[in-house]
């Protein structure tokens, strides 16, 4: 399926193609749940189970929830480390969701990266700064000999590293500088697209700034596009241009940051929202706590009609018998809720 005849199916979440780096709509991965002794599936955990959003180049896009309401199971599909269950992901105007793992490694594997929370875990320790950095470049049969070398030193100093680290191993560093060398490597082979998970959630405040402030410099620099994933609503504020709400792997809201922000529109946003302190703005109402009652339900069996409803305030009968249309209700401004 191409960009033309997903605008052809004439749902109003469905994108137009070429202003968007990409373009995901209606995006599932359902876990299946085995039991017994010939591991029958007899369930599913529906981790991401309809998420829509759009992301034009040089743009950042924070997704925001919860932990587990998908967010990171989101952003693993999009880059096929796991395999959709249903949906479409155009990247470049080309749907990847379905391609082949041969055409996605010439064509895709390259272009986007991705960021983990966790860098040492994703840092092999035995081998030096030079053998991680050069091994995205081997994998990709870029430069060759002395321009390798020349490349990583770039890349070491780009990220605020001095090049004479290149024989130092990842122990060796403290959990910012980590976070700085998985940067290093994601930016090796010239990506267009990154996609960070929690990047900087493991890292004291002081730290959490410095990586921030050097991926926006990277972004400036490069022209890069993020998909920042983060529990952190402060953070995301900062850094994104628009910010999709996450809640049991639908997509709740998604809009510019400053509309979310200032006026959020689904319920869930308004109680996420309410518990963040902000401070007081010359013509903005200060919000009053939202306590949302009961714990968030399993994805494995969620709630039937809008899956909010059992912790929703604004609840009605409806709510629990119809899901409700991702749609866009003002410009730019999308929301899944029967109140609109
Ligand atoms: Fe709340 Fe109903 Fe809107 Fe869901 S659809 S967020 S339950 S008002």
């Amino acid at each position: 399926m191409n960009a033309t005849t997903l605008e052809k199916k004439g749902s109003n979440h469905l994108y137009s193609s070429s202003d968007y780096l990409l373009e995901v709509t209606e995006l599932k991965k359902h876990f299946p749940i085995k039991a017994g002794i010939l591991q029958r599936t007899v369930g599913s955990v529906k981790a991401v189970d309809g998420v829509s959003f759009r992301v034009k180049k040089g743009e950042t896009i924070g997704i925001v929830g919860e932990s587990g309401c998908g967010k990171s199971t989101a952003g693993r599909t999009l880059i096929r480390l796991y395999e959709p269950t249903g949906g479409d992901i155009l990247f470049k105007g080309k749907n990847i969701s379905k391609m082949r793992e041969s055409e996605l490694r010439r064509t895709v594997r390259k272009d986007i990266q991705m960021i983990f929370q966790d860098p040492f875990a994703s840092l092999n320790p035995r081998k030096t700064l030079k053998h991680i950095l050069a091994e995205p470049l081997i994998t990709h049969n870029l430069y060759k000999g002395r321009e390798r070398e020349d490349k990583i030193q770039q890349l070491l100093e780009k990220v605020g590293f001095n090049p004479m680290f290149i024989n130092r191993y990842p122990h060796e560093f403290s959990g910012g500088q980590r976070q700085r060398i998985g940067i290093a490597r994601a930016l090796a082979v010239n990506p267009d697209l990154i996609i960070a998970d929690e990047p900087v959630s493991a890292l004291d405040v002081s730290i959490q700034a410095q990586i921030i402030n050097l991926m926006e410099d990277l972004q400036d620099e490069l022209g890069l596009t993020y998909v920042f994933i983060s529990h952190d609503l402060s953070v995301v504020r900062h850094i994104s241009d628009k910010v999709g709400v996450m809640y049991l792997g639908r997509m709740m809201e998604f809009a510019n940051k400053k509309d979310l922000y200032d006026e959020p529109l689904h319920p869930y946003t308004q109680a996420l929202l309410s518990a963040v302190p902000v401070p007081r703005r010359k013509g903005v109402e200060r919000r009053e706590r939202i306590i949302l009652k009961g714990d968030l339900p399993s994805p494995s069996n969620p709630p039937q009609g809008c899956v909010f409803h059992t912790r929703c305030p604004a609840a009605t009968a409806m709510c629990s018998e119809r899901v409700p249309e991702y749609k866009e209700v003002k410009k730019d401004h999308f929301v899944a809720c029967h109140l609109y």
